[in-house]
């Protein structure tokens, strides 16, 4: 067989400098956070999935307290760990992640980075997941407690797709819709049936059809 079958391109340095995001530094950071998500996990697996879907909505709230101010790498608050924990598994898909913050966001926003090398130093420094200015701004513009109480039995809120009307979900029945086990849970309002593909497929409907309508809106 040839050698030459597969000739070996000169190579050119690459001009790619990642010294300011992946250097011994936030690799610590980027461990720190790994432990401290780590710790979240629930013994109990019901437990763990009512914990993370929690921590989803939590996330929203984020979402929205971000958009709702120019924030800068300065001033910018942290979030509860719960929801550091979800933004960074969102952050593991790139590509999707820039397509949902274009998709919810003003294109022209400026949106701050997962302040990694921030939550470190606030770590080091008070000993723990906490800052009293981010705790504060959360709590004044989500209502909810800085700690998530893994214990929290209360039931879910979801807005019906179909008749818009907010309703309520007990927790069991919710963590079993999410996980597609039970697939008769029908809304209490307006009888439509509920399952994580009936969900997701009248959202994406609706999508579609306030495209067409105002043409503004991106398709998720
Ligand atoms: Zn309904």
């Amino acid at each position: 067989m040839s050698e030459e079958k597969f000739p070996v391109k000169e190579l050119e340095p690459l001009a790619l400098d990642i010294n300011d995001i992946v250097n011994p530094s936030t690799l610590r950071a980027h461990l720190a956070l790994l432990t401290k998500l780590k710790d979240l996990e629930q013994p109990d697996e019901q437990i763990d999935m009512r914990y993370l879907l929690r921590a989803q909505e939590r996330y929203i709230l984020w979402l929205d307290l971000l958009g709702s101010r120019n924030f800068n790498d300065d001033n910018m608050p942290i979030p509860p760990i719960d929801v550091c924990y979800i933004w960074h598994s969102h952050l593991l898909s790139p590509l999707r992640y820039y397509e949902d913050m274009l998709r919810i966001y003003d294109p022209q926003q400026k949106f701050p980075d997962f302040p990694l090398k921030r939550l470190h130093d606030i770590w080091e420094k008070n000993n723990g997941h906490t800052d009293s200015n981010s705790e504060s701004i959360w709590a004044e513009r989500t209502k909810q407690p800085w700690v998530l109480d893994p214990n929290d039995s209360s039931d879910f809120k979801i807005n019906c797709p179909w008749c818009k009307e907010d309703v309520q979900i007990s927790w069991m029945n919710y963590v079993n819709l999410m996980k597609a086990i039970k697939a008769d849970e029908k809304c209490p309002k307006c009888r439509a049936p509920y399952s994580v593909e009936t969900l997701g497929a009248k959202r994406f409907i609706d999508d579609i059809s306030s495209w067409n309508k105002y043409k503004t809106q991106y398709i998720g």
